[in-house]
């Protein structure tokens, strides 16, 4: 592995990997992770900024590299949080089961695993690479915006959904009424995304223009 993992004592690890685009990362991630790590007694969260998405047109999507050192600046005072470039140093699209399989053969399996992301991000589980085995071997924390509940899934997801629901736990974050889309577009706009976004990552932003039309 290409970073730093928390090592295995003699107790198995419960371990939060915090998947996303992060275009940029903001205060609702942040809070996210917190509530997941406290709620589910996550020894700690890696924050996985996604590298080739398979459902993206990447072009859209800001260098890797970027979102990458904005979300280590995002990090760096919470030392239960990591950033972790496994996604991004790859050169083949970010399937999920592809990172948790990694995980698992670096831990020899002696780890728990709970895999974070948007509820929306997640609303087509089935489509993604080799969900079954996905499902068997990490739970999902689904982070979502208030109001919202699982009966878009079930309507989504239909015969699959009863399944499913056993390992995706649904978490509620005001602060999650915060989106990428939101900050990227505020900054288009010259509007101000102070306290939206850590005060580092905010003028990394200015500083490497980021985010301008
Ligand atoms: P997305 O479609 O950009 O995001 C969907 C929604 O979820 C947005 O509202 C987004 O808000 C929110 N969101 C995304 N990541 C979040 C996080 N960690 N915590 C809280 N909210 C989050 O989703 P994405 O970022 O491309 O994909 C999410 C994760 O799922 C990535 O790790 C990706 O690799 C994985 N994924 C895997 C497969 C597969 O294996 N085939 C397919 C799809 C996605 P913001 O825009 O504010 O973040």
């Amino acid at each position: 592995m290409s970073f730093l993992l928390p090592k295995v004592g003699d107790q198995p690890l419960t371990l939060g990997i915090m998947g996303g685009t992060f275009d940029p990362i903001h205060i609702g991630h942040l809070v996210t992770a917190e509530e997941a790590r406290q709620q589910f007694k996550l020894d700690h969260v890696v924050f996985m900024p996604a590298g080739v998405t398979p459902h993206k047109e990447m072009e859209k999507v800001t260098a890797g590299e970027h979102r990458y050192l904005m979300a280590m600046l995002a990090v760096i005072d919470n030392p239960y949080f990591t950033v972790s470039r496994m996604e991004l140093d790859r050169t083949e699209p970010s399937y999920t089961i592809d990172t948790v399989r990694r995980f698992l053969k670096f831990y020899e399996n002696k780890v728990d695993l709970y895999f974070i992301t948007g509820a929306d991000a997640i609303l087509d589980i089935i489509t993604w690479k080799d969900y079954e085995e996905l499902l068997e071997t990490c739970s999902f924390i689904a982070a979502s915006r208030p109001g919202y509940s699982f009966s878009k899934m079930k309507v989504i997801l239909g015969p699959a959904f009863n399944e499913i629901i056993k390992k995706v736990y649904l978490l509620e974050i005001p602060a999650m009424a915060i989106s990428s889309t939101f900050i990227r577009r505020r900054v288009a706009e010259g509007k101000t995304v102070k306290y939206l976004t850590p005060e580092h990552v905010e003028q990394y932003i200015y500083k490497n223009r980021l985010y301008t039309r």
